[in-house]
């Protein structure tokens, strides 16, 4: 190799790593959290292949000084992790519930009826559109992940399998269709090109359309230390600063808000094209304001975020070691994607978790990515009585100690480690 091929090959490298603001375009070079390296949160593995090699990516989460939007680099492509899913809606109770009350909410609101059309981005396997096809509103979901939009389709759901962006906007305006109404339930962290698919928005938008956006809200993940909800498939995380950034540089503006429980804490916000004649509900102001009081237009408030999930990580090693070393068995209970980031950055494997436990009987004989832990049925728990049940999905602590009460029979207790490591007695 001559030195002019060296340069030229570090200039590479150099530009591979430079990191640009997925909205803003800005140079990006501010760490949020910095979780080391982590497999996809979402490849649990069968038992032949445990001894195979496993990919790692970075889970470094970065936070832009312009428009303070949170974001991870695209190290795994959209086409790998979304083309087949394992996670299907409609298997949530609650969430299939959150869906329907939002259904007849927005139909009065809007005034949906058979001349309306409402497409949903990312519709899954139609668990919300069928509520809309059922009060007469026609509809259009799409879906990248085939498996899943099989099932919209076999239920009857007009489903499109695409990634949506401005070129599939344009085809479905070319084929006559505009929407009324644009649903995004927890799809805008997971596109990598947020710009192309917030123009496709527009593209698709009626000039008095509305735009409703859901997505977990960066000022609960700061202020409850949900750090364990950064990964792979998460591209970019938002407040609602960032979200009127967005609105205003793409031509839309929003015009109302609502603080939902949702995946920890979420937002749903209500866009329209800037020249519609929508007017701005008071909420939209008073959020932006508690938000700029909070910090959140002050790169400062960011930064330190990693300190304290490193504060975290040490907490609870004090807390399993200690276990550990006094004898006390401990199992986990869930296998959500969440607990695998936390997991694994946290180091902890089989020499703390003897196993975990689920509903999904997919994940039945199954191991975490990374740790290796394995995945039994819920009653594993009641056969092993350990002393310790290490709740992974925490946003469902309470739903989890109720069911699981039993675990206080034999004088276990639950442990929730997020916000802080706490335990809980399932007497009391
Ligand atoms: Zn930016």
């Amino acid at each position: 190799m001559n030195l002019g091929t060296f340069h030229e090959s570090q200039t590479a490298t150099a530009q591979e790593n430079e990191c640009r603001c997925r909205l803003c375009g800005s140079k990006v070079e501010q760490t949020f959290v910095n979780l080391g390296m982590s497999p996809l949160c979402e490849s649990f593995l069968s038992r032949d292949r445990l001894d195979a090699m496993e990919p790692y990516f970075p889970l470094h989460a970065m936070v832009c000084g312009e428009c303070f939007l949170v974001q991870l680099k695209e190290y795994v492509s959209p086409e790998q992790i979304f083309r087949e899913y394992a996670y299907f809606s409609s298997f949530s109770t609650t969430w299939v519930a959150h869906a329907k009350a939002y259904c007849e909410k927005i139909v009065s609101r809007l005034n949906l009826g058979r001349e309306s059309l409402a497409v949903e981005l990312a519709s899954n396997d139609g668990y919300l559109l069928q509520n809309l096809l059922s009060m007469s509103v026609p509809v259009l979901g799409i879906e990248p992940a085939a498996n899943v939009a099989k099932v919209a389709l076999e239920k009857g759901i007009p489903t499109r399998i695409d990634f949506f962006g401005e070129r599939l906007a344009h085809e479905l305006l070319a084929e006559g269709k505009q929407a009324d109404l644009i649903i995004g339930n927890n799809v805008l962290a997971q596109v990598p090109n947020l710009n192309d698919f917030v123009a496709g928005m527009r593209v698709l938008l009626k000039p008095e359309g509305i735009i409703t956006l859901e997505f977990p809200h960066l000022q609960r993940l700061i202020e409850e230390n949900q750090f364990d909800t950064i990964y792979h498939e998460h591209f970019s995380y938002f407040s609602f600063v960032t979200i009127s950034e967005m609105a205003k540089l793409h031509g839309l503006k929003l015009i109302d808000v609502e603080e939902l429980g949702t995946h920890g804490g979420s937002l749903r916000v209500y866009l329209a094209h800037a020249a519609s004649g929508y007017a701005q509900e008071t909420r939209v102001a008073e959020l932006l304001h508690r938000e700029k009081d909070l910090g959140f237009r002050r790169l400062s408030t960011y930064l330190s975020f990693d300190q304290r999930v490193k504060r975290t990580k040490r907490r609870l090693l004090e807390f399993l070691i200690e276990a550990k070393e006094k004898g006390k068995t401990i199992c986990g209970y869930g296998a959500p994607g969440k607990g695998n980031t936390l997991l694994n950055y946290c180091g902890i494997g089989r020499d703390f978790l003897d196993f975990t436990v689920d509903r999904n009987p997919y994940k039945h004989g199954r191991f975490t990515p990374g740790q290796h832990i394995p995945i039994l049925s819920v009653d594993a728990i009641e056969r092993a009585k350990p002393n310790y049940v290490l709740i992974l999905p925490w946003n469902l602590r309470d739903e989890v100690a109720t069911q699981m009460c039993h675990v206080g029979d034999w004088g276990g207790r639950f442990v929730v480690p997020i916000p802080e490591v706490e335990v809980l007695d399932p007497k009391t």
